[in-house]
């Protein structure tokens, strides 16, 4: 079937093949993906920059695009790339960014809009009009653009380098998040990365009503840009009932596993195969209170948690993510689990 031909004559689909090829054709990478990876680092390279945190402003000044700041957000955007007097200006909403670079959010907006700077280089100008052209085309770019930042800020080699001299771990993940200056959300879209045809799952005691139970459920998932984005994915709140070790829920005790962990991910009909490696995570702030149960919607349970890293069986790579990190604390209390 035809799609239907949008205002500027292309359809989602020719407008997404169109930028694919000019970049494929531009860095001789494999797919777009791996292209705006290839042009954001060699931008980097280019300023000089070998180790986290990386700046953005050399980047910006490199491909000579001047920024300013505007009171108003522009078409409802923290940031915008203009096309000015036939060159590049990025504009950034005061509403939103009151002070310059103080933020991490400054910092991933600010890289989304550089990669922009890429695609246009790259594409042409023309790459304006295409992902305008369909909302699937639009989403396309802005997907793109999201992982260009993500390149950025924390290049995979470098995360790599920097997770192989600590141990997977709560606080190292933390401290990886000062490292680069990066968001917790944005290092773990990164480390995603590293964990092929998975991800990382955020499991938390807590309940959501007071009609639940309150056990371990799935808090956050992270996939964004690993190959386990399009797979059946955990949502929030579903319990253990959904990954299992062999006929048993996960749960506190597993943490005493010293190697990757075969679990079973299901949900509906579907069941994933995965191994993992898992930490405990206590939670930090956004305790329970009474406003905060009514605002969200659920009644928070304790601070006990599990982060799951998780690839395809075989794929998950042990020197950076093995050796599970136990406390004595729920190694204590695993003697008294029956699960
Ligand atoms: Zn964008």
């Amino acid at each position: 079937m035809r799609l239907p031909e949008t205002h500027s004559g292309v359809t989602p689909g020719d407008a997404i093949q169109v930028i694919n090829d000019a970049l494929v054709r531009k860095s001789g990478g494999a797919d777009a993906k791996s292209s705006i990876r290839r042009l954001c680092h060699a931008a980097l390279k280019e300023t000089g920059q070998r180790k986290p945190p990386f700046k953005i402003s050399p980047l910006l000044r490199l491909a000579g695009v001047d920024w300013s700041y505007e009171d108003r957000r522009r078409g409802n955007k923290d940031a915008a790339i203009v096309l000015s007097d036939g060159g590049l200006r990025l504009a950034i909403s005061t509403d939103s960014f009151p002070r310059e670079g103080v933020s991490r959010r400054w910092r991933f907006t600010v890289a989304h809009e550089f990669a922009h700077v890429v695609l246009i280089r790259a594409v042409g100008a023309r790459v304006v009009d295409l992902a305008n052209s369909s909302k699937k085309a639009y989403q396309y770019v802005e997907r793109l653009c999201d992982y260009g930042a993500s390149q950025i800020l924390v290049p995979r080699a470098n995360l790599r380098k920097a997770l192989r001299e600590r141990n997977f771990s709560q606080k190292s993940i933390l401290d990886l998040a000062d490292l680069f200056d990066v968001s917790f959300t944005a290092l773990m879209w990164g480390l995603a990365d590293l964990l092929p045809q998975g991800g990382l799952l955020l499991l938390r005691e807590y309940r959501r009503s007071a009609q639940e139970s309150r056990e371990l459920r799935v808090w956050s998932s992270y996939t964004r840009y690993s190959s386990g984005l399009e797979e059946p994915w955990l949502p929030k709140g579903c319990t253990m009932k959904h990954i299992r070790v062999g006929e048993r829920p996960l749960g506190f005790s597993h943490l005493e596993v010293r190697d990757g962990l075969p679990i079973k991910v299901v949900l509906g009909k579907r069941a994933r195969q995965l191994e993992a490696a898992m930490v405990d995570w206590k939670s930090r702030g956004r305790t329970a209170s009474f406003l905060n149960e009514r605002r969200l919607g659920y009644i928070q349970g304790g601070e006990d948690g599990l982060l799951l890293a998780c690839a395809a069986p075989g794929k998950l790579d042990l020197e950076l993510f093995g050796g599970n990190q136990c406390n004595s604390t729920f190694l204590e209390r695993c003697k008294d689990q029956t699960i």
